[in-house]
């Protein structure tokens, strides 16, 4: 006869270790003092071929930096950061541009730009050395049942695990939200994000910028090694053509949207590309099951908010599991799930809501858009006030 398979039992299973689930787990750990036991399930073993830790680099704000300095990642991760001191924001061929400077604002940065192959092997290590998590990886999960005390998870090698709290934190198409009938809404921006390293003739200097082009917007953003991480907004029709190219054909194409501000562009690295499309679970909260990171909302990188909208979603769940755990209260239950929403959906609405503004307001070609964004643009350049909101955002300086 065959043995049956193993059960056990967890305060908190979250679905998806990469960025956010990964950042979750260590949160929980943190805040808890390792109090709660915390199972992660991760599909895939972090390499260049993981899909939440790939090739990509992104911008974490300075408000990200400082939520993640609270939770104990930030020594870890800041080895492997490189600070941006100013970022440049302009719409090609017309006259208004705005720029954010550190010094202005009495910071060190303005925020900083990680590798996720870097993010991927930090986090891995801190979950692998953590008290209280369980690392079931590569491995996924395949059934969720829920009844009125917990949730029972099937793991795809058969493994039963047991919960009062259950996360999806497994990404953009989250089967887990799938599995309990959390619905998505979609949105195709009909563009297509495409990525490389560049290396350029002058040196970076720590500047980021971001330039609105009439097939959408092309930003360039400090990395190691006095390289610039790319990503060039493109319309689904001419992607396959650009990644085609011979690297000499793409840098040319590329020096004509960015212009010289960093003189001329020496060498493209590999390329790759991501469809852009909003994608936003319709709850964020179930029967002892909570949504967060892409999972939750999936958003163009126009201004660099995903991850950094996601962080802000980790880390008030687990200040919400802390206060629960604290106060021992049920863990799982509805107050502390409420309680999370209560706090998330300010931040969620508005974030969503500024980058698809910005999404389209930016794509759109008919003049008075066009006089009207690089008017505001201009104003922004001499008025601090005006800019003030925008910069907020742009450092993750928000209320949550
Ligand atoms: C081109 C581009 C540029 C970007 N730039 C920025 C930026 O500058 N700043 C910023 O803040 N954000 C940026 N983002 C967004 C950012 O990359 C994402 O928000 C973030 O990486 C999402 O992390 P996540 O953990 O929520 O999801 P994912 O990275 O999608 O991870 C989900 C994980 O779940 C696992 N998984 C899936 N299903 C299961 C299952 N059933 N069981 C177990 N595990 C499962 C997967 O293997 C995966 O590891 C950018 C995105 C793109 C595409």
């Amino acid at each position: 006869m065959d043995a049956a398979p193993s059960e056990h039992d967890f305060d908190v299973v979250i679905a998806g270790g990469a960025m956010a689930g990964a950042t979750l787990a260590l949160a929980i750990e943190r805040l808890t003092n390792a109090g709660l036991k915390v199972a992660v399930v991760e599909a895939v073993i972090p390499d260049n071929r993981h899909p939440g830790y790939d090739a990509r680099s992104i911008a974490l704000s300075y408000g990200s930096c400082r939520l993640l300095a609270d939770i104990g990642i930030w020594s870890g991760l800041s080895p492997f950061a490189t600070p941006i001191s100013s970022i440049h924001v302009s719409d090609r061929g017309h006259f208004g541009l705005t720029e954010m400077h550190a010094s202005n604002e009495g910071v060190e940065y303005l925020g900083s730009v990680v590798e996720l192959a870097d993010a991927g092997r930090v986090f891995h290590q801190a979950l692998s050395k953590a008290k209280n998590i369980t690392l079931y990886c590569p491995a996924f999960v395949t059934d969720i049942e829920r009844s009125i005390n917990q949730v029972t998870l099937t793991l795809n090698d058969g493994q039963t695990l047991t919960t009062k709290l259950m996360v999806a934190a497994d990404g953009a198409v989250s089967s887990c939200c799938d599995m309990v009938g959390i619905e998505r809404f979609e949105h195709d921006f009909q563009q297509v994000a495409l990525i490389a390293n560049v290396t350029t003739d002058m040196a970076h200097q720590g500047r980021a910028f971001e330039r609105f082009t009439q097939t959408g917007p092309v930003a360039l953003l400090p990395m190691s090694e006095g390289r610039s991480s790319l990503v060039w907004c493109v319309k689904p029709h001419e992607a396959p053509a650009m990644l085609a190219m011979s690297d000499d054909q793409f840098a040319d194409a590329l020096q004509r949207a960015f212009g010289w501000r960093l003189g001329r562009l020496l060498h493209i690295g590999e390329r790759a590309s991501y469809p852009l499309i909003l994608r936003q679970a319709t709850r964020l909260i179930s029967h002892r099951f909570v949504v967060v990171g892409n999972a939750a909302q999936t958003l163009h990188p126009i201004a660099g908010q995903g991850f950094n909208l996601g962080l802000r979603d980790v880390v008030t769940l687990a200040e919400e599991l802390a206060n629960a755990f604290h106060e021992e209260q049920d863990i799982g239950a509805m107050p502390m799930l409420q309680a999370y929403l209560t706090r998330r959906e300010p931040d969620r609405d508005a974030t969503v809501a500024m980058t698809s503004g910005l999404v389209h307001g930016f794509s759109n070609t008919t003049a008075p858009l066009i006089l009207g964004r690089n008017v505001g643009l201009a104003a922004m350049s001499v008025c601090s006030e005006l800019k003030a909101p925008l910069l907020k955002r742009a450092m993750g300086l928000v209320e949550r």
